[in-house]
């Protein structure tokens, strides 16, 4: 299995020269499995340069895209997608089920001419959609995805992705929940309140985790998660590494790594086996050449 960034940027892109190493597109992670499928986690604007290079580059022309959610975020890269304009590309798009409206009429809906130059019925690809259910996995080959529910907006999935010996985890716009006792980040209430999480992700060779703030960043009730929960919940899950994601828009590249060596910092502090890395834009993660 392979991992590759397009966009770790949350809230809307930010290109510039501030933003040069991590980069300025919003989310999306490419996974390559060991047939040479496709998967796609997201559709932010970082979607664009993956699809101009799944033009030409792969032979399996059967694409998934699994949403988080439908915040613009991560939907915003799906219209230049073009892949989408392409006749041999069939192309699914698995997102959660909603209440009130179709997940079709939520996606089509920025490409009408309200926002987009072209209208829905120009897409040349067989798009088909598919409801999702949290813990009902999708099977590929020797691969497995499941989604969960997070704390986020109603509806918003983490997914876990399994293929053979190896775990992935893909989970953006999470909240992680905790008591604050004495001015203090309590550990203990970390796994009282995201234990179905934690369970979730138990051992993964990898998490990318939201990690939106430093910790006096942290807006409570926004749906993103600071550097110390973000670090407790991968210490407390036995993760082998986790990857920094969907950074706040006001983060320049010297405030992410700052918000790197702080995460570093806290686990070092808890004696923690987990590697913390933070994710960039263009980033590549062969698992073929890591030991089992
Ligand atoms: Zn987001
Ligand atoms: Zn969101």
């Amino acid at each position: 299995m392979q991992i590759k960034f397009w966009g770790t940027r949350g809230s809307i892109p930010v290109p510039g020269k501030g933003t040069l190493n991590y980069g300025g597109n919003t989310s999306c992670v490419q996974v390559t499995l060991q047939s040479g499928r496709v998967i796609i986690f997201d559709a932010g604007s970082g979607i664009r340069e993956l699809g101009n290079e799944l033009l030409n580059s792969i032979e399996i022309k059967e694409l998934c895209i699994f949403f988080s959610h439908t915040h613009w975020d991560h939907i915003q890269g799906l219209p230049f997608f073009a892949p989408l304009f392409n006749p041999d590309f069939s192309i699914k798009l698995l997102l959660s089920k909603k209440d009130d409206t179709k997940v079709s009429k939520i996606i089509e809906g920025q490409i009408n001419s309200y926002f987009f130059p072209i209208t829905y019925d120009i897409l040349q690809a067989d798009i088909e959609y598919k409801e999702i259910n949290p813990l009902e996995a999708i099977h590929f080959e020797d691969a497995l995805v499941t989604p969960i529910e997070i704390k986020h907006s109603k509806g918003t999935f983490g997914y876990k992705v399994i293929e053979n010996d190896k775990t992935v985890i893909y989970m953006t716009d999470n909240e992680i929940d905790y008591e604050v006792k004495n001015d203090k980040v309590d550990y203990n209430s970390i796994l009282e309140k995201n234990s179905d999480l934690i369970d979730f992700c138990r051992d993964a060779d990898y998490l990318i985790h939201d990690s939106m703030y430093l910790y006096d960043d942290y807006k409570k009730g926004w749906g993103h998660s600071n550097h110390l929960s973000v670090a407790y919940f991968a210490n407390a899950a036995g993760i082998k590494n986790l990857l920094l994601f969907h950074y706040d828009p006001d983060y320049n590249d010297a405030k992410v790594d700052n918000l790197t060596a702080e995460t570093i910092k806290v686990l070092k502090n808890l004696n923690s086996t987990t590697k913390c890395i933070a994710s960039r834009e263009g980033m590549n993660i062969n698992m073929a050449n890591e030991p089992v």
